[in-house]
């Protein structure tokens, strides 16, 4: 049996997997290893296919309240955020025992919602994260609970999730928690075992929906999720909640296992060149020969070499305007430099940025995947 969210999985590149905390203990509080193995498993399987796979893990807390001898306590937030410092060395561990045994570097990445918001640590944390996939290795992102807590708060980091799969551009995002999917209402009841197998637009029965499985008290986290699916989708990114409860989750979902899946009807690269036309808050500009010209007609990305002047006060990740000679504007985007290294790199050959500015992080100035031609 097929589902059209195997179909989507099966056609994905870039695929984010989000686990919920509940799904790393059974029922008796222990660490449920048979489990991850088995999702692990199917996270190797996937990296056959050479796809990418981030996970976005949760677990630090309850790792670090197991540790402590704890219970949750939600009023005390130290307590959470303490507890999580002490509990992600575990989660990650028990992630990095498993991959070990493939050979395949586990790396553990801290972020908060800034980070992703931020425009300079964006572009950081996704540059890090980009470099992360070429290396082989498999980013697993949690919440940094020291600096943030919207996420122990509320939400379970299916809001951060729906963020880093915007930022890294990811053609699915998985939820997996204890929850099948968004159920059915019929005649006003709620029909628990009827799932929405497909979303074409959250709409207000959708949000309707959501309320009366709010209210019933059987699915607390549908709120955070349908949050996070307003932001996949909207961003290219197709969405899909299933319960990663049995072992193999992600092998039961390729075979057309029950789920939910939100339907973006854009695509990541479509949705951030239209972001990047629609930003109101241009910090500068810079001004490109003919030929830079030629090139980002031809698909390519913006070099130093190109570049024969650049104005204004701007930071790394800012959005800029890239104009002609004679000042026309004819594209936009996000700059990979700062002003002030921009100006002593410009009209420079990519070979000598290191030895100009001491350090290469990038050596476009603007990024083919990062500029919009104005149409
Ligand atoms: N960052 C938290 C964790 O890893 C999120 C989950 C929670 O709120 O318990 O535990």
């Amino acid at each position: 049996m097929t589902n059209k969210a195997s179909d989507y999985l099966n056609a994905s590149g870039r695929i984010v997997i989000k686990l919920g905390s509940a799904l790393f203990f059974d029922g008796a509080n222990n660490f449920n290893q048979q489990w991850l193995k088995s999702f692990c498993q199917d996270v190797l399987l996937l990296k056959k296919q050479n796809k990418e796979i981030i996970i976005v893990a949760s677990g630090a807390i309850n790792f670090g309240l197991r540790i402590l001898n704890k219970d949750r306590d939600d009023h005390d937030l130290n307590l959470l955020q303490a507890a999580a410092s002490i509990g992600q060395i575990e989660l990650i561990g028990a992630f990095k025992s498993i991959f070990d045994d493939a050979d395949i570097p586990t790396a553990q990445v801290l972020l908060t919602s800034d980070d992703c918001d931020n425009r300079r640590r964006h572009l950081n944390s996704l540059n890090t994260i980009s470099k992360l996939i070429i290396e082989n290795a498999i980013p697993i992102i949690n919440e940094n609970d020291t600096v943030a807590t919207e996420e122990i708060k509320f939400g379970d980091n299916d809001r951060l999730a729906a963020k880093v799969a915007q930022m890294i551009s990811a053609d699915v995002l998985v939820l997996f928690s204890n929850i099948k999917g968004l159920c059915l209402i019929e005649d006003g009841k709620l029909i628990e075992d009827k799932i929405i197998s497909e979303i074409n637009k959250i709409d207000q029965n959708i949000e309707n929906l959501v309320l009366a499985q709010k209210t019933k008290g059987s699915a607390g986290g549908m709120k955070t999720k349908i949050d996070a699916a307003k932001i996949a989708t909207q961003s290219g990114v197709h969405m899909i909640i299933a319960d990663g409860r049995s072992e193999y989750p992600l092998s039961t979902l390729l075979n057309g296992g029950e789920c939910t899946l939100f339907k973006a009807n854009t695509t990541p690269l479509r949705a951030k060149k239209q972001w990047i036309l629609s930003a109101i808050n241009i910090k500068g500009e810079v001004r490109i020969d003919e030929g830079a010209w030629q090139a980002l007609n031809n698909g390519k990305s913006l070099l130093p070499s190109g570049i024969l002047d650049c104005s204004g006060s701007f930071e790394k990740g800012a959005i800029i305007n890239i104009m002609k000679d004679d000042g026309q504007i004819i594209a936009r985007g996000i700059t990979s430099f700062s002003i002030s290294d921009l100006k002593k790199i410009k009209g420079q050959k990519t070979s000598a940025i290191h030895s100009i500015l001491g350090f290469v992080a990038n050596s476009e100035v603007i990024h083919r995947d990062n500029l919009a031609i104005i149409g």
